[in-house]
């Protein structure tokens, strides 16, 4: 994606002003010389080597596939109750070498959480499926039980949290039916999805994914000729089900909702003739925290004071969020705090070695 677009470009500048870029040579270790950073190992095709620096940022994206960590500062199990999209080899090597280092901990629970219905193998992303069962009309646990006003859908990160809250086994379900399918595609989706599916969007393709993904043997999605049956089919309690459709129908029909006063826009019954479930997963982007630092993009150790020579950005840095990240609240904040830590950190980074420079040349002229 755009992304992509803009770290080629800051690596095409980096080359030409004589950066040399070596993919495959990870960090494993930071070296450090009397208190200060003084150089890094890495791991040249399974040869150690140390490379000497004297100042270093540490931006290495986070930890969203450590498995065991994900465990230890977040409860939540990998692979089940929450799924790592888009981040592959994310261990956290960065804030594990800082903290080594003597950084302090910062805001390594914070995570980037969104609810994706459904997700798996077989599902492109973004596709019109996931358009159409995300939008905010029923959505119930895996016993059946309505948990939350759905127009939480408009906020990915309140969605992603009260998905994780209320799972069981790691998904809760988004219900619609036939009719609800014919309203979309009529008028349009209310949430949108990404800058290109917008609202107003017509998901023109979600019965033929639907049927792609069934026929394919996909225990995401459902479809049903009754409730009953979508009980049967998803493991729900039917009795439940038909309780919670007809009290969430009659409060469609009343335009009020008496559980949880959803806007009465995005009160559509299920009435049939056909029903669908797709189940919800709780979705990590990135973990969003780890290393303690400053507004200088300093690392500082667990008595707030400066590790000389050390800095961090992007996913590996702590502090800029509470325990979640308020996607909505300011859309490309990830982005932008990546690009930009790294900018301050590079700036600060370069005044500490003129300031070091400086220091080395007048200690030189003075004896
Ligand atoms: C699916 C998805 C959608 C997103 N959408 C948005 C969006 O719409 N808006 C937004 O603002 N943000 C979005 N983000 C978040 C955004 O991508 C991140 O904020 C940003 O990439 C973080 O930058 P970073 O430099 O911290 O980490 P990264 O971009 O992950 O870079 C870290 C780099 O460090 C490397 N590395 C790891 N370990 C080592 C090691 N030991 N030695 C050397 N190198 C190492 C990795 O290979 C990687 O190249 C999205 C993320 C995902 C996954």
């Amino acid at each position: 994606g755009n992304g992509e677009a803009v770290v080629k470009a800051l690596a095409t500048q980096a080359k030409s002003k004589g950066v040399e870029i070596v993919p495959g040579t990870p960090v494993v270790g930071l070296v450090k010389q009397g208190g200060r950073i003084g150089g890094v190992v890495v791991d040249d095709d399974g040869q150690e080597a140390e490379v000497a620096c004297k100042a270093l940022v540490v931006a290495t994206g986070g930890y969203a596939n450590n498995k065991e960590w994900i465990k230890k500062y977040t409860g939540h199990d990998l692979g089940v109750s929450l799924v790592p999209v888009g981040n592959t080899g994310k261990m956290g090597d960065g804030i594990r070498m800082a903290w080594e280092a003597g950084a302090a901990e910062d805001g390594v629970e914070a995570l980037e959480v969104v609810r994706v219905a459904p997700v798996g193998p077989e599902f492109a992303m973004g596709n019109d499926l996931e358009v159409v069962a995300m939008q905010p009309d029923l959505w119930v646990t895996a016993r059946g039980e309505r948990f939350c006003d759905e127009s939480v859908a408009l906020n990915d990160s309140h969605s992603g949290n009260v998905n994780a809250r209320f799972s069981s086994d790691g998904f809760t379900f988004s219900l619609f039916d036939e009719s609800i399918l014919e309203h979309v595609l009529e008028a349009g989706i209310d949430r949108g999805l990404t800058m290109d599916l917008r609202p107003g969007y017509r998901p023109v393709n979600a019965q033929k994914e639907i049927q792609a993904a069934i026929e394919g043997g996909s225990k995401e999605v459902f479809v049903a000729e009754s409730l009953e049956e979508l009980a049967s089919l998803t493991g729900i309690d039917p009795v439940t089900l038909r309780t919670t459709v007809d009290e969430y129908n009659d409060y469609c029909a009343k335009e009020r909702d008496k559980q949880f006063a959803k806007d009465p826009r995005f009160l559509r019954p299920l009435v049939g003739p056909k029903y669908y479930a797709a189940r919800a997963r709780t979705v990590v982007l990135g973990t969003k925290g780890g290393i303690k630092i400053n507004e200088n993009m300093e690392v500082l150790d667990k008595k707030s004071a400066v590790i000389p020579g050390l800095y961090a950005g992007g996913f590996d840095a702590g502090g800029m969020y509470g325990d979640s990240y308020p996607i909505q609240i300011s859309s490309g904040l990830s982005s932008a705090f990546a690009l930009n830590s790294g900018r301050i950190a590079g700036r600060n980074a370069l005044r500490y070695l003129e300031r070091r420079a400086d220091c080395s040349s007048r200690a030189g002229s003075s004896q």
